[in-house]
């Protein structure tokens, strides 16, 4: 039987979402054989990969390379979990929303600090107007919420989906 190839997307998130996956222990010891991890900060990979079967995305899309890359990641997969509260509705990085992204910067890093008065600007992706959640940047399969969703659910999600059926959530997760 072929491994489904799995991958996992760190957008605007405090990696808490992450860290509910490894929570899983040793779930992920009977999810190991059926799975090919080709993508995410638990893997090496530096590019999203082609022919991704299932990715799940943590975080808000808060910035341009936020966007690129969700627009890569539902490009090439075939099914895509909105994974957490800041996936799914925006939650903490959409705090920011009120506050213009130029005001908000210079209020950081020119007003709030001692030293150095000045944005960063090398290598730092530019902020998007606002931190929106994933849905409305591309197309979402599967929204899971949780701040962070739990273990348990992430666990049931990605069992039902390797043997092709679609989970049903109520009652497994809520938001907060
Ligand atoms: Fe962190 Fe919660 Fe956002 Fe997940 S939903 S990235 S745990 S703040």
């Amino acid at each position: 039987m072929s491994k489904a190839r799995v991958a996992t997307v760190w957008l605007d998130g405090c990696s808490g979402c992450h860290m509910s996956l490894l929570d899983l222990d040793e779930a992920l010891i009977d999810l190991a054989p059926k799975i090919e991890l080709v993508f995410g900060p638990l893997v090496d990979a530096q590019e999203f990969p082609e022919g991704v079967d299932v990715t799940l995305v943590e975080g808000a899309v808060s910035s341009q390379d936020d966007l690129q890359l969700a627009q890569k990641v539902r490009a090439r997969s075939k099914f895509v979990i909105a994974l957490g509260d800041c996936a799914v509705t925006g939650n903490v990085p959409s705090m920011r929303n009120q506050i213009p992204p130029k005001q908000l910067l210079e209020r950081i890093y020119v007003d709030g600090v001692n030293v150095n008065h000045r944005v960063p600007a090398d290598g730092v992706p530019a902020l998007l107007k606002q931190a929106a959640p994933l849905h409305e940047a591309i197309r979402v399969d599967l929204h899971v919420p949780g701040c962070p969703p739990p273990a348990a659910a992430i666990g049931y999600v990605l069992t039902e989906l390797l043997a092709g059926r679609k989970p049903e959530l109520t009652g497994k997760v809520k938001f907060g």
